[in-house]
């Protein structure tokens, strides 16, 4: 395996049954595309133009020509989900958030500095934190503390 494959991250395309997963991918800076709604055959496509591994509760899918690269996830509780793609990959979605990548969009994040997010985030943000990143797509911002494992928190700033 050359060098630059073997540091090319691992990307991923869930089916609609897998959002909160597909969440806690994005969490861990994994490149991971979920939509609520999408063809059968739209999901097998573009996983098989981006080289993504589907994740999926639907065995059908995977019977799809294109399908090449999957997982049959076997549990509906997200931890079990989660332990599964441990296992399967080798990597860990447990511990400290990468806040790397958009929760919202996947898109990753751009680094923002304290003036960037003055009059941007609520003041008690502004005054503990030093480190910002921002999404270009969706113009949020996001800060290391909890509000990156609730995403309800940033939706409702976004509305302001
Ligand atoms: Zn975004």
């Amino acid at each position: 395996m050359s060098k630059e494959k073997k540091d090319k991250k691992i990307s991923f395309i869930a089916d609609c049954m897998l959002g909160t997963l597909a969440k806690r991918l994005r969490i861990f800076g994994y490149d991971t595309l979920y939509y609520t709604k999408i063809d059968d055959g739209d999901l097998v496509k573009i996983a098989d133009i981006q080289n993504r591994v589907i994740l999926t509760r639907d065995i059908k899918l995977t019977e799809r020509k294109l399908a090449k690269s999957f997982i049959v996830i076997n549990s509906d509780i997200l931890e079990n989900q989660v332990i599964q793609i441990e296992e399967e990959f080798g990597i860990s979605l447990h511990g400290l958030p990468k806040i790397s990548r958009c929760l919202v969009c996947n898109t990753e994040l751009v680094k923002a500095t304290k003036k960037d997010v003055i009059g941007k985030v609520p003041p008690f943000v502004f005054l503990r934190h030093r480190n910002f990143t921002y999404c270009p797509e969706c113009n949020k911002y996001y800060w290391p503390g909890t509000h990156y494992k609730n995403t309800e928190v940033q939706m409702k700033r976004k509305a302001d």
